[in-house]
């Protein structure tokens, strides 16, 4: 059983196809490839998140300036 296609996997011992995103033996995620992907991931999501909170906050003291700005006009 000598397969020239298969690597084995440092972390379980099987051999597996270097394009496959998960162990064909024990069924576990390539831990490298899991990692960067969990990485990416959340580094998107905060940088999103980090996004939406200073565009929340610019158009909330956006429009309470300009409330403020209306109500010292009306005195
Ligand atoms: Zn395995």
């Amino acid at each position: 059983m000598n397969y020239p296609n298969l690597i084995p996997r440092p972390d379980c011992g099987h051999a597996v196809s270097p394009q496959a995103e998960a162990c064909v033996g024990c069924g576990r995620f390539f831990q490298l490839f899991a990692t960067s992907l969990t990485v990416d991931w959340r580094g998107w999501a905060w940088t999103i998140g980090r996004v939406v909170l200073a565009v929340a906050l610019i158009s909330y003291v956006l429009s309470m300036t300009v409330y403020i700005a209306g109500m010292q006009r009306l005195n």
